[in-house]
């Protein structure tokens, strides 16, 4: 039987860089994949379903609830966000680890019932530069934006119960820190 593999939860204020983060480790770390999730938002110009998430309706998205398909789910931002069940646990018993960006209810959720998950947090230099990062991705509205900034500041409260704290100022120095903490726990 494969060793199994180990999922890792990386979570974090919208806009502190975990897609970008995510998406630099990734190319060069075998045996490890992205864990696509769920969710009922639309898709935002560029996105595509089954790369970025599953776009799905509010009805599919009560059926799996109901069904038990998630792992977890959580309202974020005002639309619902859920982890695929069987999908995870298929992949991590035939020795395939896996990266898990999700917001702080999530990686609670996860943490209470996966014991054995690494927790990540990814934490912004300061509240200007996650503002500006998310002023600067240009993929939500004003109020959005500014919704997002006073989340932000009670998710930094959550900091200390997650495995390892990353700060990511400079993205290169960041995507090294990540790198190196799955390498300790998958090598
Ligand atoms: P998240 O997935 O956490 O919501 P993103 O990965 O979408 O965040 O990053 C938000 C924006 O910040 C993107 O435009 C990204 O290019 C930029 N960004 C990420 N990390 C850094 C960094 N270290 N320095 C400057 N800009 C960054
Ligand atoms: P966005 O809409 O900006 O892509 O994502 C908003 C937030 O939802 C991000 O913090 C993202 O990590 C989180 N998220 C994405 N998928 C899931 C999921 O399956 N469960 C939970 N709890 N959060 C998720």
């Amino acid at each position: 039987m494969p060793k199994k593999g180990k999922l890792f939860v990386i979570s974090g204020p919208s806009g502190v860089g975990k897609d970008t983060l995510v998406g630099l480790v990734l190319p060069g770390s075998a045996g490890l994949e992205r864990v696509v999730t769920a969710t009922t938002r639309p898709p935002r110009p560029g996105e595509r379903d089954g790369i970025n998430y599953w776009f799905i309706t509010a009805e599919e998205f009560d059926r799996r609830i109901k069904d038990g398909e998630f792992l977890e789910w959580a309202v974020v931002h005002g639309n619902r966000y859920g982890t695929p069940g069987p999908a995870v646990s298929e992949k991590l018993e035939h020795g395939i680890s896996l990266v898990l960006a999700i917001d702080i209810q999530g990686a609670k959720s996860i943490r209470n019932e996966m014991r054995e998950a690494v927790t990540i947090f990814i934490a912004p230099p300061s509240f200007k530069e996650l503002e500006k990062r998310l002023r600067g991705r240009s993929t939500e509205c004003d109020a959005e934006i500014n919704g997002r900034i006073r989340t932000a500041e009670d998710e930094m409260a959550h900091m200390d119960k997650y495995d390892y704290a990353i700060v990511n100022t400079d993205l290169e120095q960041a995507a090294g820190e990540l790198k190196q903490i799955i390498e300790a726990h998958t090598g």
